[in-house]
C-alpha cells in the first residue's frame, strides 16, 4: 500500500457552512429590519421546468427562514419578453426589493442576456450581468456569482491559505468556470483554467493545490488525476447509474488521495443558495447606509 492510498481527505461540509452562514445572515436581516429596511428578494420564474421549480421553492424557503422579504412571481411559458422586462423594471423601481433573481434557463422565446441586463446592477444579486462580470475582473466592489463565491467560502474553511497556490479550475461557464477562476486570482493563486478542448487535464491538475470541477460530466476528475493531499471542489450536480445525485468527481476514489474534498450532495450545493441571501442582505446594507 502505498504512503498516498493510506490517506483519507477532510470531507468539507457545506451543510454545515451553509448554516453557520444563514445564521449571520439571519442576524444582519433582523438588524436591517430594526432599522427600518427589510431585505427584500424577488424571484421570478417563467416556465414549468421542475428542476427550475424546486430551485425557485429552495430559494424562497431559504428567504422566509431567515428574515428576508421574498416574492415570488411564476408566469406562463408564453409570457412574453416584453411582459418579462416590464416585470424587471417595475422590480428596479421598488424599494422593498433588493435583489432580483430570474431563474435560467427561459424559454426560448425570451433573450436571457436582454433579461439579465435588464435588471439593476444594484439589485444583481445573481452576478450574472456584464456591469458585475466587469467589477469582478476589475477586482471592483460588487455581486460575485454564487457558486463561485460559495466555493471560495469552502476553500476557506479549510483554513489552508491560497496565497502562491496553484489552483485548476475545470469548466469556463460565464457563471461557475470563469467567475471561479477571476475569484482564485483575485486570492492570490496561481490559476490554470481547462476545458473541453484541454489536452491532457490530468498534467494540469496532478500539479494543483487547489482543484475546481465544474463540468455536468461524472468521473472527471478521478484519482490518478489528483496530488496528495490537494483541496478538491466538486461543483457538478449529475445522476448516476441509481439515479442518485452525484457530482463530477469520483469520490470514492479521490478522497484516497486528497488532503480536503466536498461531497455531493452537501458540498457547493448549499451554499450556492446561502450566497444568494448573503448577496440580498449586501444589497440591503447598502440601501441602509446610504439613507443613513
Ligand atoms: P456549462 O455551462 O455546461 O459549462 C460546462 C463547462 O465544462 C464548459 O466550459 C465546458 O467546456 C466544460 N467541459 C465540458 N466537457 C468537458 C470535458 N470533457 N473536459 C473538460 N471540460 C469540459 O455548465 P455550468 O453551468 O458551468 O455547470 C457545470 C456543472 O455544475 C453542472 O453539472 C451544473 O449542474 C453544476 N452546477 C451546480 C451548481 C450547484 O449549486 N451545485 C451551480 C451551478 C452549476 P467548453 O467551454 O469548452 O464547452
Amino acid at each position: 500500500m502505498t504512503l498516498a492510498s493510506t490517506m483519507t481527505a477532510q470531507l468539507i461540509n457545506g451543510t454545515a457552512l451553509s448554516q453557520q452562514i444563514r445564521a449571520e445572515v439571519g442576524t444582519r436581516a433582523a438588524a436591517l429590519s430594526a432599522r427600518g429596511v427589510t431585505p427584500g428578494l424577488a424571484v421570478i420564474l417563467v416556465g414549468e421546468d421542475p428542476a427550475s421549480a424546486v430551485y425557485v421553492r429552495n430559494k424562497v424557503k431559504a428567504c422566509q427562514e431567515h428574515g428576508l422579504h421574498s416574492v415570488f412571481e411564476k408566469y406562463d411559458a408564453t409570457m412574453s419578453e416584453a411582459d418579462l422586462l416590464a416585470r424587471i423594471r417595475a422590480l428596479n423601481a421598488d424599494p422593498a426589493i433588493h435583489g432580483i433573481l430570474v431563474q435560467m434557463p427561459l424559454p426560448k422565446h425570451i433573450d436571457s442576456t436582454k433579461v439579465i441586463e435588464t435588471i439593476a446592477t444594484a439589485k444583481d444579486v445573481d452576478g450574472y450581468s456584464v456591469q458585475s462580470a466587469g467589477d469582478l475582473m476589475a477586482g471592483l466592489p460588487g455581486f460575485r456569482p454564487c457558486t463561485p463565491y460559495g466555493c471560495m467560502k469552502l476553500i476557506e474553511s479549510t483554513g489552508v491559505p491560497l496565497k502562491g497556490k496553484h489552483a485548476v479550475v475545470i469548466g469556463r461557464s460565464n457563471t461557475v468556470g470563469k467567475p471561479m477562476a477571476l475569484l482564485l486570482l483575485q486570492a492570490n493563486a496561481t490559476v490554470t483554467v481547462c476545458h473541453s478542448a484541454t489536452v491532457d487535464i490530468g498534467h494540469h491538475t496532478r500539479q494543483a493545490d487547489v482543484v475546481v470541477v465544474a463540468v455536468g460530466r461524472r468521473n472527471t476528475l478521478r484519482a490518478d488525476m489528483v496530488k496528495p493531499g490537494a483541496i478538491v471542489i466538486d461543483v457538478g450536480m449529475n445522476r448516476n447509474d441509481e439515479g442518485k445525485l452525484c457530482g463530477d468527481v469520483d469520490t470514492a476514489g479521490v478522497r484516497d488521495i486528497a488532503g480536503w474534498i466536498t461531497p455531493v450532495p452537501g458540498g457547493v450545493g448549499p451554499m450556492t443558495i446561502t450566497m444568494l441571501l448573503v448577496n440580498t442582505i449586501e444589497s440591503a446594507e447598502r440601501v441602509a447606509r446610504a439613507q443613513a
